[in-house]
């Protein structure tokens, strides 16, 4: 392990934690939510405000070491945990307040989904968050941000108002669409590429008492009818739902499961409802005549409960690997290719999620984020392997390799979404954001961290603007 010198000293400078390999928690501190990332940081500095990050990052600065910020430790490659270097530890600053009147939330940067939603619903108010509750609200946000209410309310970036930044240089900045508006256009999709978010403010909106969830599952030999219904429900969903197709999914050890099917693998499809009880049943009643399900789950819901629903299906400690892209339609080749390689997995959890895209998402003009994906995207596919141990997560990440390789002909290029990337080497960054994105981010960045000190991340590539394009960036 890399020896950092002056650890002591830094202690002295921080209101938070300082831990390394000689207290009795380092372990439990360095643990990453992905349990095959073993790596061990020199130090891991649990900051409490913007002022501990900035003596954190001058102190790793100062001794050359490489930085990771933690937020909610899912970043699947482990970008959390590097090996000898420092850890920005944000998991002390969860805090979430609500004011329901002008329905924001100013949530801390090291929150999770659940800590978001949460305080929100107590409102009556919700924004998109991941479809797992322990995730972090930092790398999810700032990659883009997935969930149930993406067609009604867009990705959570898109609801971002403004941000805490603490830049390389130690700096703490407002950024909103008025202060450092570049900063602002990068952090919507741009990762953590440009500083530690040490406080994120989220436009909410209204989510009824109770949503409606429909979850459907059938045998693996009905997998190509059952992505054909999903296909088909999602061509015409309204804003007010949400629709996740799982293949290869085991049906869970849950109450909701009949005895009989628990760890049965197969195919699910999962329709959330935020509108009435009418609407959603409408919404559903053509998924049950077209192919009568092995079981349904069909029940109203509080929006906290729908949003803890899948937590089971991706427990702390598991071994993953992420591959993921995104489909303009999910053609008659596309499902082929799914259900011919769903059983050469071996992995009982390993699973791909199609995520439907649409609403509210599609509003947004394609530059006006910096997410790395197109808002005419109809479909995000997820390829997780997924597995309990080192050895049958090796198989399964060959096979969810050959699954994404099989997959990109169909795709929209082999750029995916930035947050299910496990591989994220400069050629998947660069075509997930596209030429155009990618260069104006690297511009940003060599703005506001041209040594590149965040790197840990699907990272961008310091490149100032050439003079002919600067008047892109918008001024300080
Ligand atoms: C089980 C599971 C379920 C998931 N479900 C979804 C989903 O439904 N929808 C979806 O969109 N994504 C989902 N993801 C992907 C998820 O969005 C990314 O893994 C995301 O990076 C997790 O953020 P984190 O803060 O937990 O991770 P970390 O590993 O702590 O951080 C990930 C990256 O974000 C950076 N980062 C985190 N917080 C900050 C901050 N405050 N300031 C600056 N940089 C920061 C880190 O430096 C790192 O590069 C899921 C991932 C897992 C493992």
């Amino acid at each position: 392990m890399t020896q950092i010198l002056g650890i002591d000293v830094l202690r002295t400078q921080l209101a938070g934690r300082v831990i390394d390999k000689f207290d009795f928690d380092y372990d439990t501190a360095r643990a990453v939510w992905n349990g095959g990332i073993d790596r061990h940081p020199a130090v891991i500095a649990r900051c409490t405000g913007p002022s501990d990050v900035a003596a954190a990052i001058a102190f790793a600065r100062e001794g050359d070491a490489q930085i990771s910020v933690r937020g909610g430790a899912h970043g699947s490659w482990g970008a959390a945990q590097p090996e000898g270097g420092l850890v920005i530890d944000l998991r002390d600053l969860r805090g979430v307040s609500v004011d329901p009147g002008s329905r924001r939330a100013w949530c801390s940067g090291g929150a999770t989904i659940g800590d978001l939603d949460g305080a929100t619903t107590r409102h009556g108010l919700a924004v998109t968050g991941g479809k797992i509750s322990h995730t972090g609200l930092g790398g999810l946000a700032l990659g883009g941000g997935l969930g149930w209410l993406v067609h009604q309310t867009g990705l959570t970036a898109d609801n971002l108002l403004s941000a805490e930044l603490v830049t390389a240089d130690g700096r703490t900045l407002g950024v909103s669409a008025d202060e450092h508006p570049d900063l602002f256009w990068a952090l919507r999709g741009g990762g953590g590429n440009f500083g530690v978010v040490t406080g994120f403010e989220f436009r909410l909106h209204e989510i009824g008492r109770l949503v409606y969830l429909g979850l459907f599952f059938w045998t693996p030999e009905h997998g190509s009818e059952a992505l054909r219904i999903g296909r088909e429900v999602a061509a015409s969903l309204p804003r007010n739902a949400g629709l996740v197709m799982a293949a290869g999914l085991a049906a869970p050890d849950a109450p909701f499961v009949p005895v009989a099917y628990r760890g049965t693998p197969g195919y699910g499809l999962m329709i959330a409802g935020f509108g009435s009880a009418l609407e959603h049943h409408r919404l559903i009643a053509p998924v049950r005549q077209a192919l009568p399900p092995l079981f349904e789950f069909v029940t109203p819901l509080p929006y906290v409960e729908l949003q803890k629903a899948l937590d089971d299906t991706a427990p702390w400690g598991s071994h993953a690997y992420d591959e993921s892209l995104y489909l303009q339609e999910l053609s008659e080749d596309a499902i082929s290719v799914l259900s011919e390689n769903m059983p050469r997995k071996s992995s009982l959890m390993s699973f791909i999620t199609i995520l439907s895209l649409g609403g509210a998402f599609a509003d947004v003009g394609e530059q006006e984020t910096a997410f790395g994906g197109s808002r005419l995207t109809r479909f995000v596919v997820n390829v997780t392997a997924i597995a309990p141990d080192a050895e049958l997560l090796a198989t399964d990440r060959a096979w969810a390799r050959s699954m994404w390789q099989a997959l990109v002909p169909h795709a929209s290029g082999s750029g995916g979404y930035v947050n299910a990337m496990a591989d994220s080497d400069a050629d998947r960054v660069r075509a997930a954001y596209g030429p155009t994105k990618y260069q104006r981010l690297a511009g940003i960045k060599a703005r506001y961290d041209p040594d590149n000190v965040f790197r840990m991340n699907a990272n961008i590539k310091p490149a100032p603007l050439p003079r002919c394009l600067t008047g892109r960036i918008e001024p300080e």
